[in-house]
């Protein structure tokens, strides 16, 4: 592998985000993000932890416990591409071991929140913080269209993030997880949409990071993997890991996610529960909710 190779893994988003240019950036040592991080490998992290994953779940409840702070906290987030306002004073915190699915019409600024949750991305107002009070996190990342570098085998490319992680990753283990232990040693050029989106998802869990980002993690996928998807999700939620997560299958979010947020218009127009949200509008199930909900908002400039 050359030098170029080492620095130049990956191709997320490079069609879509001017921010992510393909190259690698030095771990940051503040949780705080104010500052752009056009990072596009989907472990960042923040700084270097020892912990396995297991501990680093237990530090992320003990260090909550003793600090009382969130996994994310995201504050007042405004942000505007051009003179199209995304995002209005936005503010979301997430407990570790929760899942909050974020849910919204195209275009209503789901992936560009999750870029700044993920701290891909920064906005141009608001802050996000990651982590404990010493300011240590990972964040998993997977970007709704990941990319990957043509001519790696699907071991190859989770090999290549395992170098940026303190603790040996059992890679093996990770494409098992995420049910493509079939595939390790095809070309990532020659895996389906469906699967290309697993390997992202893996990628994501190389480093036990405390905090993941899934943008729409389920899209592309059969029902069996959607199932399995969302069961990784609560397994990682178990062990402690916070989920933030944009979805359309709005039936396994029900199931599933401790909390659904509902953003249209640039602000949040529900938060909570999945049974509250159903409720406060009469519905009887999230769907027919998020029709009800999205449907009282005034859609603009899309
Ligand atoms: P969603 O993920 O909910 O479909 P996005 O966050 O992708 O929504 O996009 C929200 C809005 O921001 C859309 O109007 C989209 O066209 C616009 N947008 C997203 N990214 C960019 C960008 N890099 N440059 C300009 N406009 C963008
Ligand atoms: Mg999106």
């Amino acid at each position: 592998m050359t030098d170029r190779d080492r620095t130049n893994p990956a191709t997320d988003e490079s069609e879509t985000d001017p921010t992510a240019d393909g190259t690698t950036t030095p771990p940051t040592t503040d949780g705080d993000t104010t500052m752009p991080n056009p990072e596009p490998a989907t472990t960042a992290e923040t700084a270097s932890d020892e912990s396995t994953g297991e501990s680093a779940a237990a530090d992320a409840d003990a260090a909550t416990a003793e600090s009382g702070r969130p996994a994310i906290a995201a504050t007042d987030l405004s942000h505007a591409f051009g003179d199209v306002r995304v995002l209005d004073g936005v503010s979301l915190s997430v407990a570790p071991g929760e899942i909050v699915a974020l849910v919204g019409p195209n275009g209503s600024g789901k992936s560009t929140l999750l870029r700044f949750l993920a701290r891909v991305r920064a906005p141009d107002e608001g802050t996000v913080t990651i982590g404990a009070s010493d300011g240590r996190a990972r964040v998993g990342y997977l970007p709704q269209q990941p990319g990957f570098r043509a001519g790696f085998s699907a071991t190859d490319t989770l090999d290549f993030y395992a170098q940026f992680v303190d603790d040996p990753v059992d890679v093996a283990d990770v494409l098992e997880r995420v049910g493509l232990a079939g595939a390790a040693d095809r070309r990532v050029d020659a895996l389906s949409g469906g699967m290309t989106r697993l390997l992202g998802l893996g990628r994501a869990l190389v480093g036990d990071p405390a905090v993941v980002v899934l943008d729409e993690p389920a899209s592309g996928l059969d029902p069996g993997m959607v199932e399995r998807l969302f069961d990784i999700v609560s397994d990682l939620a178990d062990a402690g890991v916070a989920v933030v997560l944009s979805s359309h299958n709005l039936g396994p979010v029900e199931r599933t996610a401790d909390r659904v947020v509902v953003l249209d218009g640039g602000r949040f127009v529900a938060d909570g529960d999945p049974r509250a949200v159903v409720e406060s509008v009469g519905a009887a199930d999230l769907q027919t909710a998020f029709g009800d909900l999205v449907a009282t908002e005034e859609v603009t400039g899309r």
